[in-house]
């Protein structure tokens, strides 16, 4: 089997799965005030206190989360609340037309149910968020912005610094979807002058359900959800031990190897964008040239007449395990949203391969890739010409 799929998940490490079998032994309810219950917490507390570590934040800044989605709903909707109660005329919500549907949705949703005044700023052909738009949408009224750090899609990097000067000049706090950057990128979240920042555990060798969201300690959020006050009354919930561990395990870890997985999968991103090329010349590979403008593992392609389903049935039959990059709704894939944004056309929309590389990957991968990947996309030609 050749997995090329990591910005989906990326398997657990052995360190993160010794972590949580390790935390899991242990009884106790995190919030209990006996013996067991205070070991359960020191065990959050460690993990939180390596995570903040990690990533350049305070501990208390960090509050545990079910993932990514939970942690985008949590800062898009927590700030809006919050901003909106203080001041009535805050109603607009900034953000980008290329956000994961994490954060698209949750904008969408304020939009249509709370009567948010979203704007979704456009993108360039390389997916890179309009700063000059982005700035004229701030003149509004704006109770937040929300730009993620790197997609998800097509890997490209956002100028988040750009948006928190361009935000901050107007008091407007700026939230940042890092699931995609965390461990692949050089993340600093008290120099980024973010206001909240979410990521996923799963995304980087961590367990599937467990993530975070860092939250400025000065930061006012009105809780998604409302129970036991765990998490500072941000989030309630019964702390998760186990997941906490392995999650913080997980990103030191690729937070300490980022550096030179970076190095090593550009060159494996280069030689594979060339091959593609040279074998199938209609081909475009999305995004920045490889380099700091793009995710070091992901290679974005749009093939012409190849519906991206077909070509990714054929490669599974084949052992190669890819993705299309765009969101799937019951089993069917939709036309990209991204790809959309940077001006592809409907057809193109729908013609896409996502390759994503991770730490397992190897250059007999890619080479099992392209040994079938002319024959995948010859044969979707050939479904989408009947
Ligand atoms: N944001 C981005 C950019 C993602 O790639 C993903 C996962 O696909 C998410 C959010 C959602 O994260 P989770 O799967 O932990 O809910």
């Amino acid at each position: 089997m050749t997995y090329l799929d990591h910005a989906a998940t990326s398997p657990m490490t052995d360190a993160a799965r010794l972590a949580w079998l390790e935390a899991s032994r242990q009884v106790g309810n995190a919030s209990a005030l006996h013996g067991a219950g205070r070991r359960a917490r020191a065990v959050v507390e460690e993990a939180r206190e390596r995570l903040a570590a990690a990533l350049g934040a305070h501990p208390t800044e960090v509050v545990w989360t079910s993932g990514g989605t939970e942690a985008d709903n949590l800062a898009i909707k927590g700030l809006y609340w919050a901003r909106h109660a203080a001041d009535p005329s805050l109603a607009r919500v900034v953000t980008s037309a290329i956000e994961h549907h994490a954060g698209l949705d949750p904008v969408r949703w304020l939009a249509s149910h709370e009567g948010a005044d979203a704007v979704e700023v456009g993108v360039d052909g390389e997916g890179v968020v309009d700063l000059a738009a982005l700035e004229e949408a701030l003149a509004g009224p704006t109770a937040l912005a929300s730009v993620m750090w790197a997609n998800n899609e097509v890997g490209t990097v956002q100028p988040v610094a750009w948006v928190v000067e361009l935000a901050t000049a107007r008091g407007v706090p700026v939230h940042s979807d890092a699931v995609q950057a965390v461990g692949h990128l050089p993340v600093h979240f008290g120099d980024s002058g973010l206001t909240t920042l979410a990521l996923s555990a799963h995304k980087v060798g961590g367990p599937v359900g467990v993530g975070a969201l860092l939250v400025r300690r000065d930061a006012r959020l009105t809780p998604v959800s409302h129970g036991g006050g765990q998490e500072r009354s941000i989030r309630s919930g019964t702390l998760d031990p186990a997941g906490a561990a392995a999650a913080a395990v997980a990103v030191e870890e690729a937070v300490a190897s980022a550096a030179g997985e970076a190095t090593r999968l550009r060159a494996l991103q280069r030689d594979l964008e060339e091959r593609v090329r040279a074998a199938i010349p209609e081909v475009t590979v999305s995004g920045p040239p490889p380099g700091d403008g793009r995710l070091p593992g992901i290679v974005h392609l749009v093939v012409p007449g190849a519906p991206g389903e077909a070509m990714l049935y054929v490669l599974d039959s084949h052992g190669v395990e890819v993705s299309n990059g765009s969101a799937c709704v019951a089993g069917v894939v939709q036309a990209s949203h991204v790809v959309q944004a940077m001006g592809r056309s409907d057809a193109d929309a729908a013609s896409t391969l996502r390759v994503s590389l991770g730490p397992g990957t190897t250059a007999a991968e890619i080479d099992a890739l392209m040994a079938v990947l002319p024959d995948a996309v010859a044969r979707a030609r050939r479904v989408s010409s009947r």
